[in-house]
């Protein structure tokens, strides 16, 4: 049983008893999506954003041989001075990649760089900015210890050590560990299939001129890049019109070929939105309407074997429904954990218009106020038409749900999303 949201009835608020609250949507959707079962083995660059299937585990030790992590001169322990100081006769270099070829005698040491290993017999490194060189010798004072500016084989990586587990998005990091233990190929998940429509009598493709009260499809774009960025295998299924026939078709269409469904637009209740009604007849409803602004009408559930999300239209509650629903399922379908929604709080430089009974995603600018401290400046006019208040903002202010207004100089939670979408 969904849990409704609670409140004290007002004419004058946003209150919607039929609405679940964002986490429980959230968590309604999770609940139901399972990883998906193929797997493809890549090589290691064509791996890149994709989702570990397997556990990579070490096949050797990193760094494989102990070696110096400084440039200088390699000794013994023994022929380390007490006090004082001692002179050491330099037998020969060790380059990383070319190892000295031989072995320390009493009295001697070798030039080494960074990175070389260490030579037979040595087992402490002299910076080079701490030995005086004349000739063929170094003069050394008393100040070294044992082991100093040594890098132990293994000490990164012991060989059969689990390195990274199933479910691990592979990013740069990833890619460098992976190649460090000379790993060329991996297990990973297969991509996700989104299949993706636009609904609406008013909608028109670049290139095509506007007629009275149409507009150009650009829902169809922004999806096409959140959905490239978020590693999926997308299908564009381009614009549906405002009939029901045309709607079913679509929605049996696309569920038959993807294993996610996203649509936009016609999901509320106007007398031109299909969504919602053929949704009803041939899918299964998980639930169709979420308390937040922007985006209270967005319908989820699943339809044949996909899982069907049907987001508003207005552009920027797709973004806000997109990153708040679709990206995690995304990422839990494609095989990854969950991911923690990146918050901070910052203080608003202007008052938040706000009403009780929904939470609000805001669109913000970040700066340092005067103070160092972090601001965030309200974008404008909030209206969920407003796209181009999603390109001039770097965040979403995240106003909660019985939040009212706010003053300027409040500190309030706010959600990066820079580099994100
Ligand atoms: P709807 O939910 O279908 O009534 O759409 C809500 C608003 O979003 C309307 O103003 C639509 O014209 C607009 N809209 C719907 N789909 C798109 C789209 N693909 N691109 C741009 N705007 C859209
Ligand atoms: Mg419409």
């Amino acid at each position: 049983m969904a849990r409704m949201i609670e409140r004290d009835p007002s004419c004058e608020d946003d209150f919607d008893t039929a609405s679940l609250s964002c986490d429980e949507a959230l968590e309604r959707i999770l609940g139901v999506l399972t990883t998906v079962e193929g797997r493809e083995r890549l090589h290691l660059r064509a791996a890149l954003g994709r989702v570990l299937a397997e556990t990579v585990t070490s096949p050797v030790d990193v760094p494989q041989h102990t070696n110096s992590a400084m440039d200088g001169y390699a000794v013994a322990v023994a022929d380390l001075p007490k006090q004082g100081t001692a002179t050491l006769t330099v037998i020969g270099s060790a380059f990383a990649g070319r190892p000295f070829d031989g072995a320390l005698t009493r009295g001697t040491c070798v030039r080494i760089m960074t990175g070389a290993a260490m030579p037979d017999g040595s087992d402490t490194i002299v910076m080079q900015e701490h030995a005086v060189r004349t000739g063929d010798h170094i003069t050394i004072d008393s100040d070294h210890k044992l082991g100093q500016h040594v890098r132990a084989a293994g000490e990164d990586l012991r060989r059969g050590q689990r390195v990274l587990e199933r479910g691990h998005v592979i990013g740069a990091a990833e890619l460098g560990l992976i190649a460090s233990l000379g790993i060329g190929e991996v297990m990973v998940y297969r991509r996700v299939r989104v299949a993706y429509f636009s609904t609406g009598d008013e909608l028109r493709s670049i290139g095509e001129p506007l007629g009275r009260g149409e507009i150009y499809d650009s829902n169809r774009y922004t999806l096409f890049a959140m959905l490239q960025r978020a590693g999926a295998e997308i299908i564009d299924m381009g614009v549906v019109r405002d009939r029901r026939e045309a709607v079913e078709q679509a929605l049996r269409e696309a569920a038959n070929i993807a294993d996610v469904v996203i649509s936009s637009g016609g999901v509320s209740v106007g007398e031109a939105d299909y969504i919602k009604e053929v949704f009803g007849a041939i899918g299964a409803v998980g639930f169709w309407k979420v308390a937040m602004r922007p985006g209270r009408p967005l319908a989820f559930g699943t339809l044949g074997r996909a899982h069907f999300f049907g987001l508003p239209g207005n552009p920027v509650s797709v973004m806000v429904t997109f990153v708040l629903f679709v990206l995690p399922a995304l990422h839990k379908l494609a095989g990854g954990g969950q991911q923690l929604a990146l918050e901070i709080t910052a203080r608003t430089t202007a008052e938040l218009k706000k009403r009780p009974g929904r939470v609000e995603y805001q669109r913000g600018i970040l700066s340092h106020g005067a103070d160092g401290k972090l601001e965030v400046t309200p974008t404008g006019d909030q209206g969920s038409g407003i796209l181009h208040s999603m390109s001039v903002a770097d965040c979403f202010i995240v106003l909660p749900l019985a939040s009212g207004r706010v003053a300027p100089g409040s500190e309030v939670v706010v959600q990066p999303f820079r580099g994100v979408l």
